[in-house]
């Protein structure tokens, strides 16, 4: 049987229960179940109480008013806007499978839409599916793609992606890197060696590593968050896959525990599917309202 999600037991928990201890026991478990991760849930339910408690609130809207307040702020947004004219470095980091390449060719869309000049680097050359992909999607997108020799240096990859955006006056490069964390140490010498490069080449201010995470793998993505935030340092988080889950509470998580925003909330394989991230809505959303 599916799941319920957050929003489903929430209502169930309303029709059931008044407003008391048992009630927000239940809420902290419905939290847990919504991938809250268990530490915030439980935060997350005393603060609750402890509004409802002051405002003397016992009603379902009101509860649910006061846990949208509380959800809203957790989950911080992030706009990240190109500015014309400059070179600007966007470094997709994530584990394999989370769905980078498919995001740098929505990222690419999406700017391109929105007027900027965009570059795509494949700076993921220890997958030669990668490359590959990124060659498909540039040429389906009209977007220039940089891509060097399987198995070469990804940082000589941004290197000349990053000449290449400011030979045409200034672009956006996106630049999709590998993701095999098995083999962590040298992953984490590999983005940090790609750090460095992106940090000289890009404007002041126009470099942001985005750490792309798939909705469906819960608090296991709060885990690749605290990796890659030690690693290299995380600047926003695009969340892939929204659309597999009836959960996505580790955005809450994430901006809550350890202050990354999101950016992006991807629903889909296709390209127009992604969209930068709204907290109201996307709380609106987790509390079925
Ligand atoms: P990478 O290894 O991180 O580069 O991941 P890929 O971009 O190759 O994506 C892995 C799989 O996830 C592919 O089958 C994508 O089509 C799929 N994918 C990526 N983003 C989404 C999304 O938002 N929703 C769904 N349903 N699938 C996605």
């Amino acid at each position: 049987m599916a799941k319920l999600s957050f929003a489903q037991k929430l209502k169930k928990l309303f029709t059931r229960s008044a407003v008391d201890d048992d009630f927000f026991d239940e809420m902290t478990d419905a939290l847990v179940e919504g991938d809250l991760g268990a530490k915030l849930a439980f935060t997350m339910t005393e603060e609750l109480e402890q509004r409802c408690h002051e405002k003397k609130v016992k009603d379902e809207a009101g509860v649910v008013a006061e846990l949208k307040v509380l959800l809203s702020a957790a989950a911080k947004p992030c706009t990240l806007t190109p500015e014309r004219d400059k070179v600007s470095i966007f470094m997709l980091l994530g584990v394999n499978g989370v769905g980078k390449t498919t995001t740098a060719a929505k990222l690419a869309r999406y700017y391109s839409t929105h007027g900027s000049r965009v570059v795509l680097a494949a700076a993921d050359t220890f997958r030669a599916a990668a490359e590959e992909q990124l060659e498909l999607h540039g040429e389906r997108l009209g977007v220039r793609v940089v891509s060097h020799q399987h198995g070469g240096d990804p940082s000589a990859v941004v290197f000349d992606a990053a000449a290449a955006a400011r030979a045409s006056g200034g672009a956006l490069v996106l630049a999709d890197t590998a993701g095999r964390l098995h083999n962590k140490e040298n992953l984490v010498r590999e983005l940090q060696k790609i750090d460095r490069v992106a940090s000289q080449k890009a404007d002041a201010g126009c470099y942001k590593k985005l750490l792309v995470i798939d909705a469906t793998t819960g608090q296991n993505a709060v885990r690749q968050a605290e990796v890659f935030n030690a690693a290299v340092g995380v600047d926003a988080v695009v969340l892939t896959k929204y659309d597999s889950t009836a959960k996505g509470g580790v955005a809450f998580t994430i901006g809550r525990e350890l202050t990354i925003p999101v950016a992006f909330v991807c629903t889909g394989e296709h390209y127009e599917n992604i969209a930068p991230f709204d907290a109201v809505s996307y709380a609106d959303e987790f509390l079925g309202r």
